[in-house]
């Protein structure tokens, strides 16, 4: 069991867009797993290999009961119906702000293995899929909110360092 410690804001590896994987091997079988285990706690919905400090394109969810991993994931398909619901980050304790996020959506990418695989789901997962995607392109919650949200979420931020 290794439940990796998770990276917080301010570390560069959070704003670093991570590199495809090209190899399936024992490594990262091995990565998958630390994913898989640093996300089965209750209250964590999504760990993205950079909050555990490797730059990787990898992440695990852990929604409605259900543990999994992509590698290499794309965001294919999003709706056009959006939600509003809170929205927070491990790597951003403490921080919850309402976040703008498409209702559904759909990702594709590859299993530990290299099958392809393809998920989707509205509410929590496609909340879950887009923040974790965002995490591999270097990006964080905070910086899909806009107005009042932004403000008040930056605040906090300070208030809290
Ligand atoms: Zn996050």
């Amino acid at each position: 069991m290794t439940v990796r410690p998770i990276r917080e804001l301010g570390d560069p590896v959070l704003r670093t867009p991570a590199d495809e994987v090209r190899s399936f091997d024992k490594e990262l079988a091995a990565l998958v797993r630390d994913l898989e285990e640093t996300v089965d706690h209750p209250g964590r919905a999504g760990v993205a290999a950079p909050q555990i400090g490797v730059g990787l394109r990898a992440f695990s969810y852990n929604v409605d009961g259900r543990i999994g991993h992509v590698v290499n994931p794309r965001v294919v398909e999003l709706s056009e119906e959006t939600q509003d619901g809170d929205e927070g980050c491990l790597s951003i304790p403490g921080i919850w702000a309402p976040t703008v996020r498409a209702m559904h959506a759909v990702v594709e990418g590859f299993d530990v293995h290299g099958e392809p695989v393809r998920l989707e789901g509205s509410g929590l997962m496609a909340r879950a899929l887009q923040h974790e995607v965002d995490h591999l392109d270097g990006r964080v919650f905070l910086d899909r909110l806009t107005g009042d949200a932004r403000k008040a979420a930056l605040r906090a931020l300070r208030e809290r360092a």
